[in-house]
């Protein structure tokens, strides 16, 4: 056992060293000389974390990391994820669901979640059920189950893959509301099963939900106790608050369970600028989406960890929360630049704000990776790609060219079969290091917070 005030000097050296490495915009220029032994041993905690903040970009790979950090702060520059002490890479293919010893090389979200939040490889649309159809519980229904307060949080839909990873079991992805049933005869109340993922989502009963999708909680539940009412009276009979505004959200006393819908679909996106086009855009800036409403991604984010900790103040146990920038790969595929880094940017300031929360409580394992790569490639300006480019006016005041060009131009682009980069603080954090697989997050989670 470290003492606690140990682990506070430790945690504060580490943040210090980076602080000053982004200020100088060098990774390497610091009082040591860019000799990092000695950081890096500091920030080599094993033993329990009292809570977990899992933070995951959705199709956020190290080109979309790249792309956002050259934006935001110049290519010397470092974002709030640049700054966790240990980094690593994994690897995020699924597997076919027909035969699962072949590999599928490019994995969706859903069965990435499932890899990450279960520990189980599967194929892709498997919301948390293995290849041959079995629910597997997942490390929000441990946490749950070991006394601990959970949360979820997105900008997607809350019944979207990574949301639904960890507190629902269906065939497939699409399954989200009573409504919505048609691919997963097994699961639907008519047929005795568990219910559509928004269903399932309100049974788990995490403390607190928060993202959009109230659409498919307003379909009506079509069998069972709540026949002829909608999911979010069962969430109200469950015991939930719900809220669909920030002002609702800013309300919310930590007494009881949460559940904030703050659209109808996907949450609105953070930046607008022009899309990429074949031949390439002239060079642009990105502006603020003139129509964004509801709670941006780090107000959720902070409000989530306060809630959270108020409802664990004076108590033995902790926390788990996900908090997803869900909108990196929706904007992705929409070969959307600026949308794209947007997203990426408001994902960074819910990783300061988790940082921030760790520093003061430095039991706390922050986990940042992504799901899946994605299309985006920063490629040189003469370069003549046959896929949708654009050009982008960047913080260095240079010219960033951005390609896509996984899919025809006009078609949805495509993730990729990257690894993709996981950073990590806290306790257990070095389980990140070196290569590991996705679905080994899931043990280290659980080996942290010593629930199984
Ligand atoms: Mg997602
Ligand atoms: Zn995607």
């Amino acid at each position: 056992m470290i003492p606690a005030a140990k682990i506070r000097r430790t945690a504060a050296v580490v943040l210090t060293t980076g602080a000053v490495a982004a200020a100088l915009g060098s990774g390497l220029a610091d009082a040591s000389g860019g000799d990092r032994t000695q950081e890096v041993r500091q920030a080599v905690q094993g033993g329990k974390a009292r809570n977990v903040i899992l933070l995951i970009g959705d199709g956020m790979g190290d080109s979309e990391i790249t792309a956002a950090r050259n934006y935001v702060k110049g290519a010397a520059g470092r974002l709030a994820m640049d700054t966790l002490p240990l980094t690593g890479a994994y690897t995020t293919y699924s597997v076919n669901k027909a035969d699962p010893r072949q590999i599928d090389y490019v994995t969706d979200s859903a069965a990435s979640g499932t890899g990450w939040a279960t520990g189980h490889k599967t194929y892709n649309g498997a919301i948390s059920v293995t290849p041959d159809g079995k629910p597997v519980p997942t490390v929000l229904e441990l946490a749950k189950r070991a006394g601990l307060r959970t949360g979820d949080v997105s900008t997607a839909e809350l019944g979207d893959a990574t949301p639904a990873v960890l507190a629902a079991h269906v065939a497939d992805r699409g399954c989200q509301g009573p409504a919505d049933m048609a691919k997963c005869p097994a699961q639907d109340k008519v047929n005795g099963g568990p219910g559509s993922i928004a269903e399932q989502q309100v049974q788990t009963g995490a403390d607190l939900y928060l993202g959009g999708g109230k659409a498919r909680f307003a379909q009506t539940v079509k069998a069972g106790p709540f026949a002829g009412k909608t999911v979010i009276d069962q969430a109200k009979a469950a015991g939930y608050t719900v809220v669909t505004d920030e002002g609702g959200l800013n309300a919310a006393k930590p007494g009881g369970k949460l559940l904030g819908l703050f659209a109808d679909g996907n949450m609105p996106q953070e930046w607008t600028g022009p899309a990429a086009k074949v031949g390439g855009t002239d060079p642009s800036r990105c502006t603020p989406n003139g129509s964004f409403g509801g709670p941006h991604l780090s107000t959720m984010a902070s409000k989530a960890i306060g809630l959270l900790d108020a409802q664990t103040k004076h108590s033995r146990k902790g926390f788990f929360l996900q908090i997803e920038g869900a909108s990196i790969d929706k904007r992705d595929h929409a070969a959307d630049p600026c949308g794209q880094i947007g997203e990426t940017a408001e994902f960074d300031k819910a990783v300061r704000a988790s940082l921030d929360y760790a520093r003061r409580h430095p039991d706390t394992l922050v986990v940042v990776t992504a799901d899946h790569g994605h299309t985006s490639q920063i490629i040189p300006l003469e370069a003549q790609s046959p896929g949708q480019t654009a050009t982008l006016i960047t913080a260095d005041g240079a010219p960033m060219k951005l390609n896509y060009a996984t899919n025809t131009p006009g078609q949805s682009q495509e993730h990729t079969g990257t690894q993709v980069r996981i950073a990590a603080k806290g306790p257990q954090a070095a389980s990140v290091l070196g290569v590991t697989d996705q679905t080994d997050l899931f043990r280290t989670l659980t080996r942290a917070l010593a629930i199984r």
